[in-house]
């Protein structure tokens, strides 16, 4: 990956993003293979698997080392603590390698739980979930969205929590709980009610429940097949009258909405940023395959097909870029000000994603969609994060309003704020 430091930004951002290129370019890109794949076929010796795992501990150490675990950690629970632009900064480098972030300490959605912990969290639920989360003993998920409501309308979901004397009793149907077979735990959204005949009228206020996975009456039902794959760590769970300690809500009863706004909104930002990474990776390979495939006497890259998915390609992520920082500007200004811009990026680079990988799938031929090349999972993906967080739709809408609003004050948009 080629990274150079960036004459408007500040010294201590560009010595964060060149020291994770090296990173990036000396252990994790030479070593993908080895780390992920396993086997082509997921049929990795026992051999294999342990010297994939020795390998990971290996770089966790040199990032551990390096000063460059745990961006989005405050320094007091072993983070970088890092501001938002910086770390939006680094995340794009870091999304060049595949899985590269998980080796510097940032998981989805154990990074989003360990976020909102940090947030919400009573010290108490800090020593107990938090600590042992961040330190690696615990995995997690994140449990919001239902079958049987618009996960784009979070304030249909039924999903009950009722207090029984020093109990909560949650009731409720998910899906989609992404880490479920791993998680020792879930951060669980419920309606918290005063009684189950409030509850059963959707009375009560959302809020955010610790749900220890091995509480009776938690039922994962399946690993969600998806992408034409049998299974998948995306789950179904029950919740049979599942009984937490009072103590286990995140917050107050009535937070749980804006934990969620908080989590998602820096979520889309740094979503978009890997997503920048990613397309830079795509893009690379597009333009080494294009230099060195010889078709119809002459290379691929003096086609002008293939010049056009180049410009194309290029404009497609400068373009996401700029709005991307752009709006992690904004964040780091105040979220709420941001909230029109993190809808427009949370539409335009998943689409623009989309656009490079296909590019690049077309010029690789069909070695684009074998799994010999990252292009076809992040294809997937691409298209995966036009639905996860926010379908397009609903962060069209909210843009519009906000526009429509900005208008009918009188003010009209200012464009450059
Ligand atoms: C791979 C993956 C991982 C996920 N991980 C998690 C997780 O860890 N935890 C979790 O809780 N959830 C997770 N989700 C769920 C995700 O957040 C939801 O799928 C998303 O919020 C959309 O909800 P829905 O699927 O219920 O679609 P619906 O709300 O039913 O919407 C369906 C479609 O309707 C359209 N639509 C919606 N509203 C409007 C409107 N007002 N006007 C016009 N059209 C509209 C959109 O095109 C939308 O795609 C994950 C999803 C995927 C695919």
């Amino acid at each position: 990956m080629n990274v150079n430091p960036v004459p408007t930004l500040d010294e201590r951002i560009n010595d964060i993003r060149m020291r994770t290129s090296a990173i990036v370019n000396e252990w994790i890109l030479p070593n993908e293979a080895t780390l992920w794949n396993l086997g082509r076929n997921g049929e990795a010796s026992d051999h294999d698997r342990r010297a994939a795992a020795e390998l990971r501990e290996e770089i966790k150490a040199v990032v551990w080392k390096a000063g460059l675990w745990a961006p989005h950690l405050p320094e007091d629970y072993g983070g970088m603590g890092l501001d938002f632009l910086a770390h939006a900064y680094m995340n794009e480098v870091l999304a060049y390698g595949i899985g590269a972030a998980s080796l510097f300490g940032v998981v989805a959605p154990n990074s989003g739980n360990q976020s909102i912990l940090v947030k919400y969290g009573t010290e108490e639920q800090k020593q107990r979930w938090l600590l042992p989360l961040i330190n690696g003993e615990l995995e997690s998920g994140f449990s919001m969205t239902e079958p049987e409501n618009a996960g784009s309308d979070p304030r249909s979901l039924t999903t009950s929590a009722v207090l029984d004397g020093d109990s909560w009793v949650i009731n409720g149907h998910k899906w989609f709980t992404s880490n479920g077979i791993d998680a020792d735990f879930f951060i669980v959204m419920a309606r918290g009610a005063e009684s189950d005949a409030a509850a059963k009228r959707r009375e009560g206020t959302m809020a955010q429940f610790i749900v220890p996975t091995a509480t009776k009456g938690v039922n994962i039902v399946r690993g969600i097949g998806v992408w034409g794959r049998p299974n998948s760590d995306h789950c179904e769970v029950v919740y049979d009258n599942v009984r937490i300690a009072k103590g286990n809500i995140l917050g107050q009863v009535g937070d749980g909405h804006r934990a969620a706004q908080d989590r998602l909104g820096a979520g889309r930002v740094f979503h978009c940023m890997n997503s920048v990474g990613q397309m830079w990776r795509a893009f690379d390979l597009m333009v080494e395959r294009a230099r060195s495939r010889e078709v119809h006497g002459g290379l691929l890259q003096d086609k002008q097909f293939v010049q056009g998915f180049i410009a194309e390609s290029y404009i497609d992520i400068s373009a996401a870029r700029l709005m991307t920082i752009h709006a992690a500007e904004k964040v780091d200004q105040g979220l709420d000000g941001a909230r029109t811009d993190i809808s427009a990026i949370k539409v335009a680079v998943p689409a623009a994603y989309s656009r490079v990988v296909d590019r690049a799938i077309q010029v690789w031929g069909a070695a684009g969609v074998s799994n010999d090349l990252p292009l076809a999972a992040m294809y997937q993906g691409a298209r995966t994060l036009r639905i996860a967080d926010g379908p397009d739709e609903v962060h069209k809408i909210l843009i519009a309003k906000n526009v429509l609003g900005g208008y009918r004050d009188g003010a009209g948009w200012d464009f450059g704020n």
